[in-house]
């Protein structure tokens, strides 16, 4: 989607970054849009869910693919972020990426509601637990509320630059993944020893 002119079926509210489906607008037809960092509001809501660690790349995309029904509307989520992390073991900022895809149902819930009034106690807890089904009202699904949670779900616990990272050194504080240092080697910086290795005998001048 070009930044410049939104779909249809979109409502954006830039002071609350709110992106807004229309539900009538998708006529009963299926349809995919494709955001990317283009659109203010996927800039705004990478500031938003990654402060500090967002790249603005070409290939920040999130993709709605979008089937509407009789009583709710399925969505295809894609999620496809670049982040520059800083590594929770060695403290240095790398490349790393978000990407996942999830199947979510859309639903009014004044509908939901009216469903709900007819279901046995225990087929209304089922519901309550089905955290797949989204409620949607006046006929709007809040695109940015469905994206910040589910970021939020999928986001990693940690960031690791790397699974094998060695982290810093305890002593001196170098990054091992760059750097050696003699620290783990008994303590021969600070003895005679590490004097005696650390010496170079000065050329005399003639
Ligand atoms: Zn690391
Ligand atoms: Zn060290």
């Amino acid at each position: 989607m070009q930044g410049r002119s939104l779909p249809q079926e979109l409502r954006y509210r830039p002071a609350q970054n709110q992106l807004l489906l229309r539900v009538k607008r998708l006529e009963g037809r299926p349809s995919t849009i494709r955001i990317d960092h283009r659109f203010r509001w996927l800039r705004e809501l990478m500031n938003d869910v990654f402060p500090a660690i967002t790249q603005h790349g070409p290939s920040a995309e999130i993709i709605f693919d979008l089937v509407p029904g009789a009583d709710h509307v399925r969505m295809g989520l894609t999620v496809a972020l670049p982040l520059t992390p800083t590594c929770d073991v060695c403290l240095d900022p790398y490349p790393d990426r978000l990407q996942f895809s999830v199947d979510l149902v859309c639903r009014a819930a004044e509908d939901m509601e009216q469903d709900v009034g007819a279901l046995s106690a225990g087929e209304r807890q089922y519901l309550a637990e089905d955290a797949e089904t989204i409620p949607f009202t006046q006929g709007e699904i809040d695109l940015t509320d469905i994206c910040r949670e589910q970021i939020n779900l999928f986001r990693p616990q940690r960031f690791r630059c790397r699974e094998t990272c060695l982290g810093l050194c305890p002593r001196c504080g170098v990054n091992l993944n760059r750097l050696r240092c003699d620290c783990t080697r008994g303590d021969l910086s600070a003895s005679a020893w590490g004097k005696l290795r650390d010496y170079r005998p000065s050329k005399k001048s003639p």
